[in-house]
């Protein structure tokens, strides 16, 4: 065996070599087709080869790639911002760009903490999130997330920020409160959550009345609520933005992922009027930032990701065929007993399956049938982390999602014959 150079995630296994991709496929280099049915991390949401975006990119590149945030603006930047702030409900009209969702959690963090700062209230600077979640890797970003599986390495270097339950109630909302009482409000900076639970969790869904019930107790002690929608966020859900199934506006938003669709890294932190307000009037600079944030050339994408969503109304069909993906999942449950639950909204949609199997074994399983599917693992110990999304790009046609139904029959039935 020759070695190897690249440090690749599990550093044993043998991986398949893509080649091309189109639309909702993606081609290894023998040719064999699989159907990209988790958009790779929740990321392609227009799917591979868009040509617009190629066109945007080359003609980006060519005029100039790489600007310096400190010394100079650029249009591209300007105008994505622009776009940004014309999408978001309420006040929510000042966007930060960075590369990764970690680094729009951390920084959403960092505005959080320098926000309470600028107004006297330096106290403020822990940050609540819950089991079940997951912000990012870096260190700030993985002391918000309730993962046990990716803490576990590093916890004693982790801030031991309080943790609540995951969001399977209305009650669970309650224990927000109850852990600003035990900590005092007067030490606390914001809360933070995914709108729906994505790789911890599955696609958990909280009920109506959950997050009305998060900005009421937010309101009440003077903490700010950060959504972060670095998977829910670009229409995945059949929103803009998830929150919006809750008409619930947050003071902070985290983006990545589907911001540009996969095309080139750019990630983003979207903060209100009101939270900008006394930075402005004080220190008037954000102590964050990065080499590559706001660089013409990811920002050109992401506007052209935007554009694109835009004039094929791809939000409107990530809502409908979102629907029926979900009536073709259900419809699979009823004749597979390891099934234990379908949920999610739009086209990110969680499957549940009992404690006697493992996702991973029917992952692989559908990686065989030529279906992508991605692992929700390890948010928290117990059942939970048996869990698969299914969240194709948004542009997936009906004919296509019967194709994807069908891979994933053939894959359940195949994996259930092997375990006779
Ligand atoms: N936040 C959420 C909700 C995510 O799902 C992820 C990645 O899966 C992140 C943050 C971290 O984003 P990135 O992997 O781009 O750093």
């Amino acid at each position: 065996m020759e070695r190897e150079y690249l440090i690749k995630p599990f550093l044993t296994k043998q991986y398949t070599e893509i080649s091309h991709g189109k639309g909702i496929y993606l081609y290894d280099k023998s040719g064999k087709e699989y159907i990209d049915g988790s958009s790779g991390a929740v990321t392609v949401n227009i799917g591979h080869g868009v040509e617009e975006v190629v066109t945007a990119m080359k003609e980006q590149a060519e005029k100039v790639a790489f600007v310096y945030r400190s010394q100079f603006t650029n249009d591209s930047a300007e105008q994505l911002a622009e776009k940004i702030a014309s999408m978001t409900p309420g006040d929510l009209n000042w966007t930060f760009f960075v590369n990764s969702g970690s680094e729009a959690t951390e920084t959403a963090m960092k505005v959080a903490i320098q926000y309470w700062q600028e107004k006297g209230m330096g106290s403020k600077q822990k940050i609540i999130s819950r089991w079940m979640s997951y912000h990012g890797i870096t260190m700030g970003a993985l002391s918000m997330s309730g993962h046990p599986l990716r803490r576990k390495r590093f916890v004693s270097l982790l801030e031991d920020y309080p943790i609540v339950s995951p969001p399977r109630g209305i009650e669970h909302a309650e224990e927000l409160e109850v852990a600003i009482q035990q900590i005092g409000a007067e030490q606390v900076a914001a809360f933070i959550a995914e709108p729906i639970v994505g790789a911890a969790g599955g696609a958990l869904t909280p009920p109506d009345g959950y997050y009305e019930r998060i900005r009421e107790i937010c309101d009440k002690y003077n903490i700010l609520f950060i959504a972060d929608e670095v998977m829910t966020g670009i229409g995945r859900t059949g929103k803009m933005f998830a929150m919006e199934h809750w008409g619930i506006v947050p003071d902070i938003i985290a983006l990545g992922k589907g911001l540009s669709s996969g095309y080139t890294p750019i990630a983003a932190t979207v903060v209100s009027d009101r939270v900008m307000a006394p930075i402005i009037q004080g220190s008037k600079l954000i102590m964050s930032g990065h080499t590559f944030s706001a660089n013409p050339l990811s920002s050109a994408v992401a506007l052209a990701v935007l554009r694109y969503m835009e004039t094929n109304d791809v939000v409107a069909q990530a809502k409908k065929n979102g629907e029926y993906l979900l009536n073709c999942l259900e419809k699979i449950k009823e004749k597979y007993a390891f099934i234990e639950e379908i949920r999610g909204k739009g086209m990110l949609l969680g499957i549940e399956f009992s404690p006697t199997i493992l996702n991973t074994n029917i992952i692989d399983v559908a990686f065989e049938h030529g279906l992508l599917l991605y692992p929700a693992v390890g948010g928290i110990y117990g059942k939970d982390e048996n869990c698969c999304l299914v969240a194709p790009p948004l542009t997936i046609t009906r004919g296509e999602i019967d194709e994807l139904a069908r891979r994933l029959e053939r894959s359940f039935a195949s994996y259930e014959r092997r375990m006779d």
